[in-house]
């Protein structure tokens, strides 16, 4: 027992560790307080002391946004960020808002948004920040203040994070006229909703029931029923399929995917402007899509609540290169459908030899799940890897971190979710439990 070290000696101690050095001097200001109140000026134990202030950096470093093995099998993790995906490119400018045939400036819709235009056979697209942004902007646009949106009692969801139609319209000005019941909304509804509001409705809104389903006795009116009606149709389709019949899947669309809205039907069936996420099963960054008649995307993308919520570079040169993908269906290059279209036996050729070089894993079937708010109680089949017992804080400690699920108290590693280059990393994390254990 001692006096305690000087603030100062003890960071510059803990410099092995790759925190910047305010951080540092903060842990080991925080160790150092913590023993003497607990024990004294006189009584501080300074193993003890530089053990405590490693273990705060530890849980600094666990905070820091850093890449995370997914074994959890939920393919569009909300809290792991969705759909994987990475952008590596240097340092430099880009012809962001510049035309670089005229030397002229140019609009950020030019390059992502024509792209992912073409791609699911819109006249125009619009990226913004997310799908959430891509509602409220066309709904301030198309809607706002003295105008009304008509929308089904069936479709008023919450997505989750308290995103809730009712309230967006409300935020965007627009006044929500509702019509049908929860279960059942039919073409007369909306027609006596035009003939009563007339000039007030600026839009029809139609919105996907991404993550619950409502069955039995009901009824719901079709993109297709309401074109005709004199309004324009906006469709929030969610997920952001881009083409139900999946052309860039060399063997067409996954069965599980069977009843999805999908930007290029809900736009040939007669939509006005379809709405989707970048980050659901468009594979893409967190970015927001606005798809469809070039003269509403126009209007929509000169109202003053765009440059609040429209996308940097970053994001933007994201989005170019997924629609390039699309264009070129090269589906295996964009991370989400290679890793939701994988074969069983691959899988379990993976899960195989990682249980063969980690005692107490065992290779085993299971359930994936698309996730992220999209198809509920969809499954995929999957293969992965099986521990008894509940190891998961253990795992989130291994760097890179594992994030897996617990069953009947056993550990599940869904493989589907795991990039094959991680597989070194899992078996590393699983094999290092052995030791603990
Ligand atoms: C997910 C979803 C949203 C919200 O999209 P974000 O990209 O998360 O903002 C909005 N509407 C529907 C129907 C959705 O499924």
């Amino acid at each position: 027992m001692a006096h305690p070290p000087s603030v100062d000696r003890l960071a510059r101690s803990l410099r092995t560790h790759s925190l910047p050095d305010p951080l540092l001097v903060e842990a080991a200001r925080t160790a150092i307080a913590e023993a003497v109140l607990a024990h004294g000026p006189t009584g501080v134990d300074p193993a003890a002391v530089t053990a405590r202030a490693e273990e705060l950096i530890a849980e600094q470093s666990r905070r820091l946004l850093q890449p995370v093995i997914n074994a959890t099998g939920v393919l569009l993790h909300t809290n792991l960020g969705r759909a994987p995906f990475s952008l590596h490119h240097d340092a430099s400018y880009s012809n962001v808002e510049f035309r670089l045939d005229q030397g002229t400036r140019g609009s950020r819709s030019e390059h992502a948004g024509t792209l992912l235009a073409r791609a699911c056979g819109a006249e125009a697209a619009l990226v913004v920040n997310n799908n959430a942004a891509a509602v409220l902007l066309t709904l301030a646009a198309i809607g706002g203040p003295g105008r009304a949106a008509v929308a089904s009692r069936g479709e008023l969801v919450e997505i989750g994070g308290g995103f809730r139609i009712p309230d967006v319209m409300t935020a965007s000005g627009t006044e929500l006229i509702e019509v049908g019941t929860t279960n059942r909304t039919r073409r007369a509804d909306y027609e006596r909703a035009i003939a009563t509001a007339g000039e007030r409705i600026g839009l029809l809104l139609k919105v996907h029931q991404s993550n619950y389903r409502i069955t039995g006795f009901t009824e719901t009116v079709e993109v297709s029923e309401l074109v005709g009606l004199g309004q324009p149709v906006v469709a929030d389709i969610g997920s952001g399929l881009l083409d139900a019949s999946c052309p860039w899947l060399a063997d067409g669309p996954p069965a599980w995917l069977a009843g999805e809205p999908a930007a290029r039907q809900t736009l040939a069936e007669g939509a006005d402007l379809v709405l989707f996420s970048g980050d659901k099963l468009l594979g893409g960054p967190q970015a927001g899509i606005i798809a469809g008649r070039a003269d509403l995307v126009a209007l929509i993308g000169k109202h003053p609540l765009y440059r609040a919520v429209r996308c940097g570079g970053l994001v933007l040169r994201a989005v170019q290169d997924l629609a390039l993908a699309y264009l070129d269906r090269r589906g295996a290059d964009i991370p989400f459908w290679h890793m939701a279209t994988g074969t069983v036996a691959e899988l379990a050729v993976r899960a195989r030899t990682i249980a063969g070089a980690v005692p107490g894993a065992h290779p085993e079937a299971m359930l994936a799940v698309p996730g992220g708010g999209t198809l509920p109680g969809v499954t995929i089949e999957s293969f992965g890897l099986v521990l008894d017992g509940d190891h998961r804080d253990a795992l989130r400690q291994h760097h890179p971190p594992v994030i897996a699920r617990v069953q009947d108290d056993r550990t599940m590693c869904d493989l589907r979710t795991v990039a094959h280059s991680d597989d070194v990393g899992l078996a590393a994390a699983l094999a290092g439990l052995g030791t603990a254990r």
